[in-house]
């Protein structure tokens, strides 16, 4: 039985897959070391909270599951563990779910083999394609990992599926003119949704980011209107805890 390292399912979200009800399936392990990251067990796979679990498992769960309409895999970084293939395939063939990856931009060719089992991408444009970029994921090699996400957009750019690209406003990393150019990159790969994630100091994996307060509601909702200056046809959100996910 193939096995595949897992932090847990939520069964039910409203927000995961824009217009549907989904399950959530957190999957273990991730190449980058944002440092504001709030998931960092499930991106360091700890032990603690991620165990390998069997594919069959997770199936028979989403089957028993009839409130649910889709299911999006995240993490972590999905597309990290070859095992993942043969789940997205198991939900393609033995449910009618609708399914949605959550993607970093860092395995452009492993998310070529994925798309035609897909119906819609989230992806993550965390900086401008620069050196930014390096410490936004935690990462000296900023070069390979633009050069990564960059063919992940052209992949993008050439399918027809639903695609969202989105990035964690975080202050110190991300201000005005780096929301210009995620939104011009988001923009030149023709993105259907592009939507700014308020940043949450809590349980960061690097600890100095838990002293950073995130935006304002005001800020978050100007840099959204910012960012649809920038898009010809993409639909623009903004998720803030005070109003959830609120279109510009
Ligand atoms: S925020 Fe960064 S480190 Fe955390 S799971 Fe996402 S890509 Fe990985």
């Amino acid at each position: 039985m193939l096995k595949i390292n897992f932090a847990g399912i939520v069964d039910y979200s409203s927000v995961d897959f824009p217009g549907h009800v989904c399950a959530v399936i957190y999957l273990c392990g991730c190449p980058y070391r944002c440092p504001w990251c709030q998931n960092a067990d499930v991106a360091l796979a700890n032990p603690e909270v991620c165990r390998e679990m069997e594919i069959s498992e997770i199936i028979k769960n989403l089957k028993e599951n009839f409130i649910i309409d889709a299911v999006t895999i995240t993490g972590g970084e999905p597309l990290m563990q070859n095992e993942t293939f043969e789940l997205c395939l198991r939900i393609k063939n033995e449910t009618n779910l609708l399914l949605k990856i959550d993607h970093n931009g860092f395995y452009p060719e492993t998310l070529q083999k994925f798309l035609p089992l897909l119906d819609f991408i989230g992806l993550d444009i965390k900086a401008p394609f620069t050196e930014k970029y390096g410490s936004a994921v935690g990462r000296d090699d900023w070069k390979n990992v633009v050069e990564r996400v960059r063919r992940t957009c052209e992949i993008l750019a050439e399918w027809d599926g639903k695609k969202e690209a989105r990035t964690t406003v975080v202050p110190t990393l991300t201000d005005e003119s780096e929301i210009i150019e995620i939104a011009k990159i988001a923009n030149k790969y023709k993105f259907s949704i592009y939507t700014l994630n308020e940043f949450r100091a809590e349980r960061t994996l690097d600890e100095k980011f838990q002293n950073i307060a995130p935006y304002s509601y005001e800020k978050m909702l100007n840099l959204g209107k910012i960012a649809k200056e920038y898009l010809d046809k993409a639909e623009v959100y903004v998720v803030t805890s005070k109003k959830g996910r609120e279109k510009i």
